[in-house]
């Protein structure tokens, strides 16, 4: 069997159509989506990700002010920028770029963020109305993972999930995701001893480490469906996954490659939370 590649950048282009047409319907009522995108310091691969987000959101009719500070920023000025955004009308979404300098707690940062506006879902509200149920904001990147699974035409209700990474914004999200689409789910880390005894019964396998091609053809169940978040880099430099894509599209049902695959997706998702924020802020008006 040769599995079907599942097109990130395709699903984003069709979520993105109608996310313009949806920022076009709010700007009219004079509620034009705003991303406010942070980023602190000199970090290069951070650098390259504010671009793309606020790339994207000027693409797609979304207003988006980039604020750019050196990395001997304080705590307190970051802090008290985020306060004035939190009042700003014309900002829907907050988003600070990780890592930061070591003198900021990152967590004091995302929990000063008002919730309302926590795009990136990543503060303990958020993550608290994921594992209850409720209606917020979820993290992008097991959002849009959410979305390529489905989009296999999968159900997803009964199927074993095997969830490879545990990290707040990416493995435990995506379990939690998972797990309220009725999927009976494991979630395997760093300590999890036979880790090929617990993929080879997924029917949905998420890879979420950041090894490269440590998911090798035989650990995967024929016909699953293998989603892979993992971003790394060969020795040419070049970007590859946590899964070894060639081998393991012989046995798999359904795979996601990299580039081109949850990458899209999660800067799509990001755009969405940003809509869904700036709807809800004419919801409460
Ligand atoms: P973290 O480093 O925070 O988490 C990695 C997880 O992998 C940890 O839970 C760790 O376990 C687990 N792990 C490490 N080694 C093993 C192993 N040998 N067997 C099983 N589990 C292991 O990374 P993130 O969750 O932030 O990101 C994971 C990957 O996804 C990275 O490559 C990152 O670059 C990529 N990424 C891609 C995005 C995209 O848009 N495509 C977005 C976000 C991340 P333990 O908890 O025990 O240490």
């Amino acid at each position: 069997m040769t599995a079907q590649t599942i097109d990130g950048v395709e699903l984003s282009r069709q979520i993105r159509d109608h996310l313009s047409q949806r920022a076009q319907t709010l700007a009219a009522q004079g509620r034009r989506p705003g991303l406010a995108v942070i980023l602190v310091g000199e970090d290069p691969a951070s650098a390259v990700y504010v671009r793309n987000k606020v790339k994207a959101c000027e693409a797609h009719g979304l207003h988006s002010v980039f604020e750019k500070y050196e990395a001997h920023l304080t705590e307190a000025d970051l802090l008290q920028r985020i306060r004035t955004l939190n009042a700003d009308p014309s900002i829907h979404g907050i988003l600070v770029q990780m890592p930061l300098p070591c003198h900021i707690d990152p967590h004091r940062v995302i929990e000063t963020i008002a919730v309302h506006k926590d795009v990136d879902g990543f503060s303990t509200l958020s993550a608290g109305e994921l594992m209850s149920g409720l209606p917020g904001f979820r993290p992008c990147t097991p959002y849009g993972c959410m979305k390529l699974i489905e989009s296999t035409g999968t159900d997803i209700r009964g199927k074993h999930a095997v969830v490879i990474g545990r990290s707040n914004t990416v493995g435990k999200p995506m379990a939690l995701l998972l797990l309220q689409a009725h999927a009976t789910v494991t979630v395997c880390h760093s300590a999890t001893p036979d880790l090929g005894l617990h993929t080879r019964q997924a029917d949905i396998l998420v890879a979420a480490v950041g090894r490269r091609h440590m998911v090798t053809a035989d650990m995967v169940k024929p016909g699953a469906v293998v989603i892979d978040v993992g971003i790394n880099r060969n020795d040419q430099g070049k970007l590859q996954g946590d899964v070894d894509f060639d081998a393991v599209r012989e046995v798999a049902g359904w795979i996601t490659p990299v580039p081109g695959g949850v990458g899209p997706m999660t800067i799509t998702m990001l755009l969405v939370n940003t809509v869904e924020a700036a709807e809800c802020s004419l919801q409460a008006a």
